[in-house]
């Protein structure tokens, strides 16, 4: 194994982990009795060891956070020798990685985001985005796409629109969910790009009018929804929001925690619409989450309304010098070694093209949407009626056996409902690639099993 261990000693090590979580870990979004989680012995680049130490190859960069593959060497160095520089010190006193990764990150974000604050992760990062419109507008309400994931903790989970929500749902959140882009199935009955982005904008036009612009801090969208199924924003849609929130002074928040740092072949996934938001959250990509790390990117007009009136909020472990250690190595790595373009060229010449050329031989793939290292194909029993293969908000006994033929042929997917995400590391290879559309092709005729045609 790459950790040096011989399969035999690590696989001892694996039974006892096992053992012991099921014992006393309490896991994430889980009934705890019915979960079998795998175990994972060491992980290098692309792949990660499982507990009886077969490789397998990483389409999920674990939860899409390992943009810089696994135990990337100069990272790893990074932080080794934070840790034995200074593993902690308190947000109240200047550091100087933390002082670095907030130039490094300023420098990329667009416009005049040019002040950081962080946190420990996505779902903080939003927390405190919302706080800070609330507070910089001294209104109330905060919009968002019922399509979307935003994190786990109250404000993030009571924005998120997808299922995950329902069990949480607060109801009297002030916060109004609506429609966004999305062709495959449009909620406007469109017939093309245009018209959903037309209709779409009207829609989000109407329910400002509706609900009172004045009441409106926020609106928060990811420039491209990710766990809620990768759907790219047709052209004018991202610039029409931006239109919306300048007319009635409302904040306009980019969730970049899944799509930010190269995942979608440029470093914040809204460069693709050459649209300015006023904050930015990030996560993830950001250090590859070699250590916990999140952050909001301030625009200068919210930055300057807490000049001189107190931020009211802060973190023990805001700007944490392990993880911004983390976070310079990692930009800096991603910069020599062009893995940012990387991800670009690899969606467009291999993994987008890949895909779309399996949906011309899987009828149960109903639609491909995607760009960068970041795709999703949805998987369908009837391509007519776009049937899914599991249901909103589920798994199903058809999907799980995808998933199951996935990773007996050597191939970890990021799965949700009916999508299978093919979202490797920006760091992913060519042959990388074809290793895994070449599994997902064999995985996904027993997908075609259970289509009608
Ligand atoms: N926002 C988006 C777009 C996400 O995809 C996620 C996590 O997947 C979050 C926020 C929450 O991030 P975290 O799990 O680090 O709290």
């Amino acid at each position: 194994l790459p950790t040096g261990q011989s399969i035999d000693e690590a696989r001892a090590e694996g039974e006892r982990a096992f053992a012991l979580d099921r014992a006393h870990v309490f896991h994430s979004w889980s009934a705890q009795e019915q979960i079998t989680p795998m175990t994972i012995l060491a992980a290098e680049g692309s792949y990660v060891w499982d507990g009886s130490g077969t490789r397998l190859l990483d389409f999920s960069s674990q939860l899409v956070n390992t943009n810089i593959g696994h135990q990337h060497p100069t990272v790893v160095a990074a932080v080794q020798a934070q840790a034995a520089k200074l593993c902690t010190i308190a947000p109240q006193y200047v550091n100087d990685a933390r002082s670095e990764a907030a130039r490094l990150i300023a420098e990329r974000t667009p416009g005049d985001l040019n002040k950081v604050f962080f946190t420990n992760g996505g779902a903080d990062a939003v927390e405190h985005a919302v706080r800070m419109a609330r507070l910089h507008t001294g209104r109330y309400k905060v919009l968002s796409r019922y399509r979307s994931y935003h994190g786990g903790t109250d404000t993030a989970i009571n924005l998120t629109g997808d299922p995950r929500r329902w069990p949480n749902d607060r109801g009297n959140s002030g916060i109004v969910h609506f429609n966004g882009p999305f062709l495959y199935r449009s909620q406007f009955h469109s017939a093309d790009e245009a018209q959903e982005t037309e209709r779409a904008l009207a829609h989000l036009d109407q329910l400002v009018a509706m609900e009172g612009p004045s009441t409106i801090a926020a609106i928060i969208l990811e420039s491209v929804p990710g766990t809620a199924g990768i759907m790219v924003p047709p052209p004018g849609y991202m610039a029409g929001v931006r239109e919306i929130c300048d007319r009635h002074g409302i904040v306009f928040i980019a969730d970049e925690v899944m799509a930010g740092f190269g995942r979608t072949g440029k470093w914040f996934a809204i460069d693709h619409f050459d649209v300015v938001p006023d904050l930015i959250t990030f996560a993830k990509g950001v250090n590859s989450g070699y250590v916990p790390l999140g952050g909001v990117a301030i625009n200068a007009e919210i930055a300057a309304t807490f000049a001189n009136r107190a931020y009211p909020g802060g973190l023990t472990y805001s700007g944490h010098p392990l993880a911004t250690a983390a976070a310079v190595a990692t930009i800096n790595a991603m910069e020599e070694e062009k893995i940012v373009e990387n991800a670009a060229r690899i969606g467009n010449e291999i993994l987008g093209p890949g895909l779309r050329e399996l949906a011309q031989r899987h009828p149960s793939i109903g639609d491909v949407r995607g760009l960068g290292v970041f795709w999703a194909i949805e998987l369908v029993t009837d391509r007519q009626t776009r049937e899914p293969l599991a249901p909103y908000g589920a798994s199903s006994p058809a999907m799980n056996e995808v998933i199951a033929a996935c990773k007996s042929a050597g191939l970890l997917p990021f799965a949700n409902f009916n999508r299978i995400h093919a979202v490797p590391p920006c760091t992913v290879t060519d042959a990388e690639v074809r290793e895994g559309l070449a599994i997902l092709d064999t995985a996904l005729s027993v997908a075609d099993a259970h289509t009608a045609h």
